[in-house]
């Protein structure tokens, strides 16, 4: 069975570049029935912040991304907060010191610093010399029992000729970790094991089978091979994740305020549109430029089928569940390269996933429960804030709604008074004389009452356009018009939806002291 794990360092909110590492993992562990583990990497304790963890979770449980293990969920494999398993980490690294390819590094930062300063003048990219690990045994013994601070150190360099690393998204990866320090350190003077052995000693011992992390550990994986070696692991398989970019192509940061998760969740998204829209931010792209690249099997006559099958590629705004996405997902399919997050594709994705959710059964209720404390919170004072009123309202903007938040923005008239002072109201009727606007009131009215409310309710749109196009005509006046003062006696507003369902939301009651309050 294929076991995963979402591995974030508690140092605040997660953002939504963590929250697609866990969405990847959710839908490879799922994808393969297998499971994933959600592991606290709390080894920094000089960057942990506090109610961390619960923020993850939260925004976890929130997106429907349920863990199989980790902090809640105890399982074969925990502790899941690697400060719990330092014992650990330090029995691997005396492995490593015994088989010599660790050794204890007694330099003081001072010295390493000159240590480097020395090496770049001499023309080396070298950070450290090694100089600790000649030192004796009797005299790193000496030391230690002195109580010397010191870091362990990995003895790096001395696989003689290193094999290509593989990865899953990037393939075979040369030379990836030159941009890494002179004998990195796997132990830290305060014990706590750094990222390089935390990881590797836990992916063991967790019987992790596959990692998918970001691609700012790709330059890592050398190291962590090379680890693997040393100790006598047999490595799991590596997908390293292209990073997600701002629009203006920055690197996402949880300084930034919008892209923590927790600021879509109070702007009312739906959990799996982010999700939709994150999946999709890299996934795909590749395939649409493989495509664009003419190879000589598209150029043949007889068209082979692609590889990577091209044809199901999802495109940036593909629109799907998270069960969708778990059939549909294919590591290869993700591309090399950062994605920007787009925000209106959010938008467009949002609002089908909106439709969707409205016309499945019990949808309607679910989303009126949950628009319910937004709407009475816009409209503190309205007694029209009830459950069946905001049902209306949102089967009225179907169809127009982006996020649930917009229903306060798009319709405040369904459960206030229109506002005439505005100056879209003032400008929806300066062109036509009150006269005529007070006679298209009336003649709408005489429509509405003509045979009482409810015929005029059970009536069709046709029959009821059939009648105020008589009125209309009699009137002389065109159906922009007529509409115009219909729209704005009812709404106060340029735009919104059909006339005749407004009238129907509100209502006989206030649709009449609505019209008659618009002719004073
Ligand atoms: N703690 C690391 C981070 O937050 C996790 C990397 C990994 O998934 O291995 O970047």
């Amino acid at each position: 069975m294929v076991l995963l794990r979402f591995a974030p360092s508690p140092t605040g909110p997660l953002h939504l570049g963590g929250l697609r590492m866990a969405l990847y993992n959710h839908l490879y562990a799922r994808k393969l029935q297998g499971k994933w583990i959600l592991r606290v990497e709390d080894t920094d304790t000089t960057r942990s912040v506090p109610g961390s963890v619960e923020g993850i979770q939260k925004a976890l449980s929130w997106a429907g991304l349920d863990y199989d293990y980790g902090p809640g969920k105890d399982g074969p494999h925990g502790p899941y907060f690697q400060s719990e398993r330092r014992d650990l980490y330090r029995s691997y690294a005396n492995r490593l010191i015994d088989s010599g390819h660790a050794y204890r590094c007694f330099c003081s930062a001072d010295e390493l610093a000159d240590i480097k300063a020395r090496l770049a003048r001499s023309g080396s990219n070298n950070t450290y010399d090694k100089k600790c690990l000649h030192l004796s045994d009797e005299e790193v013994a000496r030391k230690v029992r002195a109580g010397e601070k010191h870091v362990v150190r990995i003895n790096d360099g001395i696989v003689p000729t290193r094999p290509p690393t593989h990865d899953i998204v990037y393939g075979y990866v040369r030379d990836a970790h030159l941009s890494l320090a002179t004998d990195p350190v796997l132990l830290k003077t305060d014990q706590f094991p750094t990222y390089h052995l935390a990881s590797v000693v836990d992916d063991h011992e967790m019987g992790i089978t596959h990692v998918l992390r970001g691609e700012e550990w790709l330059p890592s994986l050398p190291l962590h091979l090379d680890l693997y070696t040393h100790l006598n692991l047999t490595p799991p398989e590596f997908a390293h994740i292209p990073l997600l970019l701002n629009p203006d192509k920055s690197k996402m940061s949880k300084r930034n305020g919008d892209v923590q998760v927790v600021d879509y969740m109070r702007r009312g998204w739906e959990p799996q549109a982010i999700l939709n829209w994150l999946a999709l931010a890299g996934w795909g792209a590749k395939h649409e430029s493989e495509q664009a690249i003419p190879s000589e099997s598209s150029s043949s006559s007889s068209r082979s089928p692609s590889p990577h099958r091209l044809e199901d590629a999802p495109d940036s705004t593909h629109l799907m569940t998270l069960s969708e996405m778990i059939e549909a997902f294919d590591l290869s399919a993700l591309t090399h390269r950062s994605s920007v997050l787009d925000v209106t594709k959010l938008e467009y994705i949002n609002k089908h996933h909106l439709m969707k959710l409205w016309s499945n059964p019990g949808g309607l209720d679910e989303l009126a429960n949950r628009v319910h404390g937004i709407v009475k919170e816009a409209f503190k004072a309205s007694p029209y804030t009830t459950v069946e009123n905001i049902k209306m309202a949102i089967t009225l903007l179907e169809g127009r709604l982006t996020n649930i938040h917009d229903i306060p923005l798009h319709a405040p008239y369904l459960f206030i008074d229109s506002d005439w002072t505005s100056e879209e109201a003032k400008s929806m009727i300066q062109n036509i004389p009150t006269e005529k606007r007070l006679h298209i009131i009336d003649a709408f009215k005489t429509i509405i009452q003509a045979n009482g409310w409810l015929t005029f309710e059970a009536s069709s749109h046709e029959s009821i356009m059939g009648a105020l196009h008589h009125e209309r005509e009699k009137l002389g006046v065109s159906l922009k018009t007529f509409m115009g003062v219909l729209r704005h006696a009812l709404t106060g507003m340029k735009d919104g939806p059909g006339i005749i369902d407004v009238v129907r939301a509100l209502g006989h009651e206030r649709t009449i002291v609505r019209l008659d309050a618009a002719k004073e």
